[in-house]
């Protein structure tokens, strides 16, 4: 098949991936083998999560610890500050600190009640991701991705708001911006838009989700304040009882979402691979990129 990319879009391109930790053996060893997989991309970094209300912070540390130790993978770790002090953050930082790494993901997280759900900062902890930012700049010179949300975050009263929040995330020394996932690429050049007016430069990164599974994907969806435009019921349709037919409009879906953004001129891509890399790799395969290792697409 013909690439959807030129060479030139392709050597501008910039990916990353996004793992979380495992909760099983078996999923132990299914992100193992993705991350030997993917990383025959060479991604520009990698990314772990960091569980919800700081309750599965270890497995983090664990993975995070692993990447750093046994790959070549320049690793961020996900840390969140809701349910923690500023001491207990801080321990965290300098645990991962000491165990190698330069880049962190900073979030304010959901409550432990889940998304929805008010948020209360901790009495001794950081009110929100844009302070979290600050007070990591102050422990070293990290590298910083933020979250930004191109259909507002669910919480939010309006894209203004969220707007400013970024702004400030930004102003205190974040490098980039990582996307909640979406679908609608017409509603993300607008909000980059509104997102440049307000003064912010760095770069935004769609997060980019491969939809493994249209159902599930739509359940979550709406608790992250994600769109499920009708063009994808269209394309996903007649494919429930074929997982192969399913897997190749996945495929098609993310490759020509990234393409349109590409030619609205982005270059930097955050993809949340679900610690799955068959879907991942045909993508990228469709895209026209090259594996960087030996084991040709
Ligand atoms: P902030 O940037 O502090 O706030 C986000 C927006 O929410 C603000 O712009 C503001 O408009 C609005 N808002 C925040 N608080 C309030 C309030 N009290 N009232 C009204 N509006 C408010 N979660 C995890 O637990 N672990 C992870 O590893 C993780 N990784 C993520 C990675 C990415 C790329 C993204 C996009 C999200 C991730 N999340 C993760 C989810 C995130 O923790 C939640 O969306 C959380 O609700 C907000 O965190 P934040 O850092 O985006 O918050």
């Amino acid at each position: 098949a013909t690439p959807l990319l030129s060479a030139a879009e392709i050597a501008r391109l910039k990916i990353s991936f996004e793992f979380f930790p495992p909760k099983s053996p078996e999923m132990d060893g299914q992100l193992w083998d993705t991350v030997a997989d993917l990383g025959g991309w060479e991604p520009d970094f990698v990314s772990v999560t960091y569980g919800a209300g700081g309750s599965t912070r270890e497995p983090t540390l664990v993975t995070v610890r692993k990447l750093i130790a046994e790959t070549a993978l320049r690793t961020a770790s996900h840390l969140t500050c809701v349910g923690s002090s500023k001491d207990e953050v801080h321990r965290v930082v300098e645990e991962l600190k000491a165990a190698g790494v330069q880049r962190f993901v900073a979030l304010r997280g959901d409550p432990q009640e889940g998304p929805g759900s008010t948020y209360r900062a901790h009495p001794e902890g950081y009110a929100n991701a844009a302070e979290l930012v600050k007070g990591l700049k102050a422990l070293g010179d990290f590298d910083i991705s933020v979250s930004a949300y191109p259909e507002k975050h669910p919480e939010s009263e309006s894209v203004a708001v969220d707007i400013d929040m970024l702004k400030r995330k930004a102003d205190n020394g974040a490098d980039r911006a990582l996307t909640q996932f979406f679908f609608d690429n017409d509603q993300f050049e607008r909000y980059l838009t509104a997102v440049r007016a307000a003064g912010i430069t760095i770069p935004v990164l769609p997060g980019i989700m491969p939809i493994q599974n249209l159902t599930q994907l739509k359940r979550f969806a709406g608790r992250c304040g994600t769109s499920i435009p009708a063009f994808l019921d269209e394309r996903f349709a007649g494919t429930e009882d074929d997982a192969t037919h399913r897997f190749e409009v996945a495929a098609d879906v993310a490759a020509e979402q990234i393409a349109d953004l590409v030619r609205r001129g982005v270059s930097d891509f955050h993809l949340y691979t679900m610690n799955r890399a068959p879907l991942t790799n045909a993508v990228l395969s469709r895209l026209g990129l090259a594996r960087k290792d030996a084991k040709a697409a």
